[in-house]
């Protein structure tokens, strides 16, 4: 059994069909249905913990994103299917089995950079996956600013408006 949203292995073991599961993987509300699969629950909104220094929703096909450092605040515009796109390929990093090779480690940082066209230019979404570091994904805005967030809690954030 399969998160249906990030592909994570999942153990149904201990729940019984209405259950709910949480994937850690990518934080997706699962319901267990009595055939033994999995729906994503969609949580009411302002259910979520907002995720500081970004916030975001939806105006039709497209989503705005307003940065914050604290001081300056900054608002891009992109389509909500470029977005979604980007994550999902954003995703894709990371999830490679791990080389076997022990006498030859790879330090080299996983790494994916994708970029979405929004209504001041390109911005970049960097993803950065290092062993024992914490998952980042950047932002560089087309104004040069850059944003750095927990990937997972940016999906988690991003995802429900771009559904
Ligand atoms: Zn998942």
């Amino acid at each position: 059994m399969v998160c249906p949203v990030c592909g994570e292995p999942l153990d149904p073991e201990g729940y019984e069909a209405g259950d709910l599961l949480d994937c850690e993987a990518c934080g997706a509300v699962l319901r267990l249905l009595s055939d033994g699969s999995l729906e994503v629950v969609e949580l009411p909104e302002g259910e979520e913990e907002p995720l500081w220094g970004l916030e975001a929703y939806g105006e039709g096909d497209e989503v705005v994103l307003r940065f914050s450092d604290g001081t300056l605040e900054e608002e891009v515009r992109a389509l909500k299917a470029d977005l979604l796109e980007a994550l999902r390929r954003l995703e894709g990093v990371g999830e490679e089995a791990p080389k076997e090779v022990e006498d030859e480690p790879n330090l080299e940082p996983d790494h994916l950079t994708v970029h979405v066209e929004t209504d001041g230019g390109p911005m970049a979404l960097r993803r950065v996956v290092f062993p024992g570091a914490p998952d980042l994904l950047e932002f560089t805005l087309p104004s040069g600013s850059v944003y750095e967030f927990p990937f997972r809690q940016v999906v988690k954030t991003l995802r429900p408006i771009l559904l």
